[in-house]
């Protein structure tokens, strides 16, 4: 099955659950839009293919510094860097989950934590615990994660991810 289809579900599970029930962009004036023109969001595994499909005009897409392996080579992770506003329909996985990310526990189960890439930026996290955001969003982003890692590659990418985001966390956490 295309990835790009599996993707597209996925973010269907976004289009109501946000990570406060109103526009949480209100409060902070959408900070997590304002990066500059190096910034931007990792696609996962196989989410690269949908924006080959849909190609949404001020969204580029270029090679990270992240990379992972995988069937015996060395995959570089995308990266999606946008002019800091966007239909939402476009928006990949990582912002939609934002300021949550996913990571592997000892026994290879996802957990969702905050990002601690989110810290400095977004007000939320000072606020709340990961399980104190909208129940909806913490399920639609458990379950997202909960299907994707069924898939070897995604799988790959969440053990080099997991170590990525462990180090931030003892480095900056
Ligand atoms: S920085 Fe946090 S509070 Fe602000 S829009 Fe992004 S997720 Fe919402
Ligand atoms: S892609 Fe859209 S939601 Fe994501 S950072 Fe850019 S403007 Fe914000």
């Amino acid at each position: 099955m295309n990835s790009a289809y599996i993707y597209l579900q996925i973010y269907r599970m976004f289009d109501r659950y946000t990570p406060l029930p109103t526009d949480c962009g209100t409060y902070c004036g959408a900070v997590c839009c304002k990066g500059d023109e190096e910034s931007g969001m990792y696609l996962f595994p196989g989410e690269k293919a949908v924006y080959d499909l849909i190609k949404p005009e001020g969204m580029t897409i270029t090679g990270s510094g992240f990379e992972y392996e995988y069937g015996g080579k060395l995959r570089r992770t995308p990266i999606l860097i946008c002019k800091g506003s966007c239909d939402r329909a476009f928006r990949p996985l990582a912002c939609r989950i934002f300021p949550l990310t996913p990571v592997l526990d000892k026994d290879d189960r996802i957990k969702i934590i905050t990002d601690p890439r989110a810290k400095r930026l977004c007000p939320l996290t000072d606020a709340l615990a990961p399980d104190e955001y909208e129940p909806d969003f913490i399920r639609a982003v458990q379950r997202a994660f909960d299907l994707l890692r069924h898939n070897k590659q995604v799988l790959a990418f969440l053990c080099e991810y997991t170590d990525y985001i462990n180090d931030f966390n003892k480095f900056f956490g």
